[in-house]
């Protein structure tokens, strides 16, 4: 961390949060100017930080490497979900499980049909290959028990795919975006070894912003528990799908309502700010194996099964993540009781189309935010579902599976109609932790990611999302980034 003092500052282009997207973002613009560039992130820094680098050592993060959210899963009920948020340098990048896919072009089809004019396949694929050009990509290893799970799909006459040549139907090993156990997060493959960065380009860690300057219209800057600086270009916000809304809102932008309800002073009236919270839904079928099961090579997700199961859909619209531990994600348990080794497998929604939303707790960033993820609350979502867990039992009966497992323990073989499936989907539906779409292109920013109604202000994280993606978002967040950069360095 270099800091020039805790006065009054000025850079050209602020960027606010160390994550997936800011430190490419911060990287990218320091290549295409000399302009001064501060990217401020809140928490500490991960170099020379094993817990934070090395992918095989995730569990040794402390209750401090992360913002300690929780969020409802669905309206009516009190369950509460822990909600995980990195506060580090590379942000949820150095907090995830590196599971590296990249989107179909059907999803940016969308985005595109969505209003994200110019955000389309061919136009994504220059900012994939640089992203592939900056970070290393390798399979994941293949533990018996993994093997198993693919193996079972086979059976089931799924073909085995190698996701890295692209998304379709089929069973195969996750793409993890690691050199070995390396993780590459962004801030790890753009920015390491901090010292080494151009003079032009500062990182200032466990530097949190309070509110955005806004002045004549304009993003001005940013207001920091190390005092103010000044951007004269402009300031990006990257704090992800949470904390760029909240932010935003504690400034004054937002739906006028909310924000008057905490006493803020209406800057711009976003009314679609902090809506269209979209998240990956999943729920897990879980099997007492006849053995233990570990331990594991670099980490406990390495096999992955994409189904199909509408044929008019453009792409899978099922994803699987395969566990070789099974962990309680809602605050209040147990859910998922086990009393001896166990995997699982849990299939989500791909392109989810419940929407929930981020709202204000308080007017100061440091009060959480109220998460609603509002599951289900779109017909199309719980009904694909049941027909994923329908299948994913089958996978269970399989002779592969049966080798490694010896019973079904949750739902348990008492749960076969559409309501008893709805039912246990309901009290044991999990988030896989990819928020996204809320300052959404179209609704909040422009294609060129600008926010609407006032200047010098862009978004370039998670949030922008138009729609839910087929696949782990991290890839797309990543080549979002790299075209984010371009776009305001030629705003
Ligand atoms: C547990 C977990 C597992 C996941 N597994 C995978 C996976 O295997 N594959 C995959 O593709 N995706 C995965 N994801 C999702 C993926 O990592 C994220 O979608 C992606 O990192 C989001 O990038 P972002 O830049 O939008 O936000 P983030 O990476 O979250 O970055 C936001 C940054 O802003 C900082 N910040 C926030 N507020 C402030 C403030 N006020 N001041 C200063 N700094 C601030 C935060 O500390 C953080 O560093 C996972 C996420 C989690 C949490």
């Amino acid at each position: 961390m270099r800091l020039t003092g805790d006065n009054l500052e000025h850079c050209d282009y602020l960027v606010i949060g160390g994550g997936s997207a800011g430190c490419i973002v911060a990287k990218r613009l320091a290549e295409k100017t000399v302009g001064r560039i501060v990217l401020l992130e809140a928490g500490k820094s991960d170099e020379g930080d094993p817990a934070a680098t090395d992918l095989s050592r995730l569990d040794e993060q402390t209750p401090g490497y992360d913002w300690g959210f929780s969020a409802s899963p669905l309206v009516g009920r009190g369950s509460r979900l822990n909600y995980a948020r990195a506060k580090l340098l590379g942000g949820c990048a150095n907090h995830n499980d590196c599971a590296f896919l990249r989107p179909p072009p059907s999803d940016f089809a969308e985005w595109e049909r969505l209003g994200a004019a110019g955000w389309g396949d061919a136009a994504m694929a220059p900012h994939y290959d640089r992203v592939m050009r900056t970070i290393t990509v390798e399979p994941a290893p293949q533990h018996p028990a993994s093997r198993a799970f693919v193996e079972a799909a086979k059976e089931l006459g799924l073909p085995e795919v190698d996701f890295q040549k692209g998304i379709r139907a089929g069973a195969g090993w996750f793409p993890l975006n690691a050199r070995g156990r390396l993780r590459q997060s962004s801030s790890i493959a753009y920015l390491h070894p901090l010292a080494r960065l151009p003079k032009h380009l500062e990182v200032w860690t466990e530097t949190m912003v309070l509110r955005l300057i806004l002045a004549d219209g304009k993003a001005a800057g940013a207001e920091t528990t190390r005092g103010a600086i000044h951007a004269r270009r402009g300031v990006i916000l990257a704090a992800g799908a949470i904390q760029t809304p909240q932010l935003m809102m504690v400034s004054g932008l937002g739906p006028a309502a909310h924000l008057r309800e905490h006493g803020i002073a209406v800057v711009a009236d976003l009314a679609q700010l902090g809506s269209h919270l979209r998240d990956h839904v999943a729920a897990p079928v879980v099997w007492a194996t006849r053995e233990s099961v570990g331990p594991w090579d670099i980490c406990p997700f390495e096999a992955t099964l994409l189904l199909q199961l509408d044929v008019e859909a453009p792409a899978p619209d099922i994803l699987f993540h395969f566990g070789l531990r099974v962990r309680e994600k809602y605050e209040s348990g147990p859910r998922l009781a086990v009393s001896g080794p166990a995997v699982k497998a849990s299939p989500n929604v791909a392109r989810a189309r419940s929407e929930g939303s981020v709202r204000l707790a308080g007017p100061d960033i440091r009060d959480k935010p109220v998460i609603d993820l509002n599951y289900f609350s779109d017909p199309y979502d719980l009904p694909l579902l049941v027909r994923a867990m329908r299948f994913t039992r089958r996978l269970g009966e399989t002779r592969n599976f049966r080798h490694l497992c010896k019973a079904e323990v949750h739902p348990g073989r008492d749960v076969h109609t559409d309501d008893e499936w709805q039912g246990y989907i309901r009290s044991v539906c999990e988030t896989v932790y990819h928020p996204c779409g809320t300052a959404a292109i179209g609704q909040v920013v422009t294609p060129d990611l600008k926010v609407m109604g006032i200047g010098n202000l862009f978004v370039a994280d998670a949030s922008l999302f138009p729609a839910m993606i087929t696949v782990n978002i991290n890839c797309a967040v990543m080549m979002a980034a790299e075209k984010a950069a371009d776009l305001i360095a030629s705003a």
